[in-house]
């Protein structure tokens, strides 16, 4: 199945990161430290970085918060880690961002929620938000929240379509109504001034069909580009499982230009699991690739051993560990695809789609694994030093296969990138049985 192309935005840059139909999806996330604690946030903000997201957003939500901005920027830079940090505001944004104008500078760009701008002075309070937008030359996100849309829109959308002869469901009034928040809202940030080019926008809701439905008829109706993610997704598995259905669903339609996952961590939990879950995501997706991908097989009761599953953790862990340097030294290793299977039913077969793979005897097979490398077989492994061995041979073909332009330049090698100047291990050498 080919996905859709991507629905035709503007690029709107936050800091130096483009967002927009022209690039590929960004990763985001969200720090869920204390902002007005600098040296937590800075940390989480570094931490979220380092593991793959391309923006991380901070509440501003008090004062403490907004003094302690311009100090989290400082300190993530000092770390050594470039990334935009974007601000969220409600209730008081227009205040924060006008005494504090260090924040306003250092921040990236202005998350809005048009719901939580100010009662009876919520066009005022937006006006000033967008002029400080203005003034400081940021974007702004216009996010509109399902769990917190202008009260006063609904109800007049309410009245209106009761008076109709046939009034639409509550809820399709409630979607238009979140719709018609987010586009007038940014309608009126280009008459303040902000350029059409200097908006992106969201409409989270936290159910899947709902998002669905909310965002296909957002992206027919505007060309900025549009951030996606299921508002209040859930703890663990339910976060996982249904930020997965409702973004895939609209990724594979072309719709979405950056993405956050926002799952509940557990008490003390990663907070970057949820970078990890959006690039995963994307790479499952074949839009994006972040890191290779090791297929196992779930293994069945032709293996009595837990030997695969152990070894298909030791290959996983291994890559995360060697990515850092792999990234920086083999470019294109993000698109290596690794399988570990556990017998030979399926074993050969998955191997030789993979870059390397290898088929693991099942019970009562004879005790040796076949490696497969780019589709024929390489050789066969016998003993107990089965995962060295494979390892030895995977980082071989990782040294040899993405080669950085550097290595190239000065290689004599003339073999085809498709074939790695790698040896086989001697089998024999290893062998106990
Ligand atoms: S490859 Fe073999 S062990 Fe793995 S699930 Fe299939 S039959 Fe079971």
């Amino acid at each position: 199945m080919s996905l859709g192309a991507r629905r035709a935005t503007v690029t709107t840059w936050i800091g130096d990161v483009p967002v927009g139909a022209s690039v590929p999806i960004v990763v985001q996330s969200m720090t869920n430290t204390d902002t007005a604690d600098a040296t937590a946030t800075a940390a989480q903000v570094a931490a979220l970085a380092r593991a793959g997201s391309q923006l991380v957003r901070v509440t501003v939500n008090n004062e403490g918060a907004a003094a302690a901005v311009p100090e989290i920027a400082r300190r993530v830079a000092d770390a050594g880690v470039h990334v935009p940090i974007v601000g969220d505001f409600h209730y008081n944004g227009h205040l924060l961002l006008a005494k504090y104008p260090a924040c306003a500078a250092a921040l990236a760009k202005y998350r809005i929620n048009p719901g939580n701008v100010g009662g009876k002075r919520r066009d005022e309070n937006f006006r000033t938000i967008v002029r400080l937008a203005v003034e400081h030359d940021k974007p702004v996100r216009i996010g509109v929240n399902w769990g917190s849309l202008d009260q006063d829109l609904l109800t007049q959308m309410m009245d209106e379509n009761a008076m109709l002869p046939a009034p639409r469901t509550a809820k399709d009034v409630y979607i238009e109504a979140m719709l018609a928040s987010a586009l007038r809202s940014a309608e009126l940030a280009e008459d303040v001034g902000l350029r059409h080019d200097q908006i992106v926008i969201s409409a989270k809701v936290s159910g899947v069909q709902d998002l669905v439905e909310v965002y296909r008829r957002l992206a027919a109706r505007c060309d900025y580009p549009l951030h996606l993610g299921l508002t209040e997704a859930g703890m663990g598995m339910k976060g996982i499982v249904a930020s997965t259905a409702g973004l895939s669903i609209l990724l594979a339609e072309g719709i979405g230009d950056t993405i956050r996952v926002s799952l509940t961590p557990k008490p003390n939990g990663d907070r970057t699991e949820e970078v990890l879950v959006a690039q995963q995501i994307l790479q499952s997706l074949g839009l994006r690739s972040f890191a290779p991908q090791v297929t196992a097989c779930p293994g069945c009761g032709r293996t009595t051993s837990t030997f695969f599953q152990h070894m298909a953790e030791d290959i996983q862990t291994y890559i995360r560990e060697q990515m850092p340097v792999w990234r920086r030294e083999h470019p294109g290793v993000e698109e290596l695809k690794v399988a570990v299977m556990g017998c030979v039913v399926n074993g050969p077969g998955e191997s030789k789609h993979a870059n390397i793979g290898i088929s693991l005897p099942g019970t009562f097979e004879e005790p040796k694994a076949p490696v497969y490398v780019d589709g024929a077989l390489f050789t066969t492994l016998r003993g107990d030093a089965i995962v060295e061995d494979f390892l030895k041979i995977l980082e071989d073909y990782v040294a040899s296969r993405y080669v950085g332009a550097e290595a190239s330049a000065s290689s004599v090698s003339t073999a085809p990138s498709s074939s790695p100047m790698i040896s086989p291990v001697n089998p024999t050498s290893r062998n106990r049985s």
